[in-house]
Parts: structure tokens; sequence; C-alpha cells
């Protein structure tokens, strides 16, 4: 109870981290549009947003991150053909997320009844909200793809040194070691099933992306990325591979990028309060 009173309740009353939703939300359907267009490297055609049946303009007022969907019972108002289920997903867990980040640093405080901002919260806020971003967008392209556009990947190397120069707390040496020890890691590993199983388990898109995870978030987040990622995906893997056993023809393959951006973003949010309970843990033992 005291959690919801301290944690959540304060949550719901402020506005601005309603505001935080709703902005979270209009970026959440930009990524959407990110999501499909990157593949088909349709990113910069025709700006305004049109059915991807019929190419009819959807007007603004159907164009409400999460709620249109619902109002539209699922389908295009101008042909009426499925829409994705993605769409309000994708809408509301860059919503939710966007919040979480806001609270884990909030960058507007009241000092004498007025709003000050803390700049150095916005910058990391800004830096982890773009970070969740491009994992989202990788994320899911992967599952639909099995790819990881070099676009997102290595646009997260690229942007590095622009990380480190506004990031409070990262530092140059971590961030540069994150780029190496993320793509070199996974790379050995990588080269190692090749050389055991003749055949390619880790696409060099993995090997990418976590180079950018450690360029974005220092070479300490490698470890827990890769720990949480493989953790998460082996219990995944094994409720798959039994579904899968039942359902026939199914694909048994699955990317393993969703996994390293959930456990980079574990990390991210979670990282101070697993690390606390390891050694809760460790102490009991
Ligand atoms: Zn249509």
């Amino acid at each position: 109870m005291s959690f919801y009173y301290y944690h959540i309740y304060p949550i719901l009353t402020s506005w601005i981290s309603w505001f935080i939703f709703i902005l979270g939300s209009i970026i959440g359907s930009f990524l959407n549009v990110c999501i499909f267009r990157i593949p088909e490297k349709t990113f910069f055609k025709n700006s305004r947003s049109c059915c991807r049946y019929c190419g009819e303009k959807i007007p603004f007022y159907l164009n409400i991150p999460i709620l249109s969907y619902f109002i539209l019972r699922g389908k295009t108002k101008c042909c009426s053909r499925p829409l994705s289920i993605q769409y309000p997903i994708v809408e509301f867990l860059t919503a939710i997320i966007f919040v979480f980040l806001y609270w884990k640093t909030p960058f507007i405080y009241n000092l004498n009844d007025t709003s000050q901002i803390d700049f150095l919260n916005l910058a990391r806020f800004t830096h982890s909200f773009v970070f969740c971003s491009v994992l989202i967008v990788a994320t899911v392209i992967d599952i639909r793809h099995m790819i990881i556009p070099d676009v997102l990947s290595i646009g997260l190397i690229l942007t590095t040194p622009l990380v480190i120069l506004m990031h409070p707390d990262l530092s140059w040496k971590s961030s540069l070691l994150g780029v190496l020890i993320g793509g070199g890691s996974l790379f050995i590993i990588a080269w190692l099933y090749y050389i055991i199983r003749k055949e390619i388990g880790l696409g060099f898109g993995d090997v990418k992306l976590l180079a950018g995870i450690g360029g974005w978030l220092g070479s300490e987040s490698i470890l827990p990325t890769i720990m949480l990622g493989s953790i998460i995906g082996a219990i995944i893997g094994i409720i798959f591979i039994i579904v899968a056993k039942k359902k026939e023809g199914m694909k048994t393959a699955i990317p393993y990028g969703p996994f390293l951006a959930l456990g980079a973003f574990l990390h991210l949010g979670f990282g101070a309060w697993i690390q606390n309970l390891l050694f809760k843990l460790h102490g009991m033992i």
C-alpha cells in the first residue's frame, strides 16, 4: 500500500506525467511509422500518413495514438481491412516507458512554489528515451523480419560521441570500451557458435546492436545486458519450443535482438535495484 501511496499516486495525480504519457504515445505512433518504413526503405516517401492497403490519406482525427485503433475497432475506415494490433501496443508501451523514465529521472521540481528544471536529469531522460525508442523499433523490426537495420545499430555506435558529450554520468572511457567489449564479446560468441554448430546462430546484427548498447550505456552494462537477455531468452525459448512441438510447421528460429534490447532496458531501468537484490541474496547464503 505504501508503494502505491509514495510512488504510483504522485504519478497519477501529476499533470506532467500525463503530459509525458501523451507525448510518449505520439512518439510511439512515430516509432510505428519507423517500424514499417525502415525495412521497406520508404522512410522519406509521402510524409503524410496513408492507409497501408489503399493509399487513402488518413485524417488527423483518426490518427490519435492508442485510441484510434479501438475507435475504429481494429479496421481501417477507408477500406475496412484489419489494422495491426502493433499500433496500439507500441504506442502504449512507449507511453508507459516514457512515464517510467520520467519517474526515474524527474526533471521538473518545485522550489519556493515555482517550477524549476533539473537540466542534468533532463539530459539523462533525453538519453534514455532516445535509447529506448531505438530499442523498441529494433525489437519490433527484428520480430517481424529477423533483421536489425544498420541505421539503428550503427546509428547507436556512431552517435556515441554525442552521448558522451551530453550525458552527465557517462565517461568516454566507459563508452568507447562499451562499443569494443559489446561488439567484441558477442562477435566471439557468434564465431564460436559457427565453429561448433556449423551454422549461424547469432546474426551480425546482434553484434552491432550490443556494440551500440555498450556505447550508449557504458562498458559496465555489457555483462548484465547479456545475462538478463539470455535468461529471459532461454525461458521464452523453452516455452516457444514446447508450443512449436504441439503446433507443427511453426518456425523454430527466434531472434536474439529483442532479448538484448530487453536486457539493456532492464539494466537501464532496474540495474541498481537488481544489483542490490543480488547483494542481499549473496548475504543470505
Ligand atoms: Zn484503406
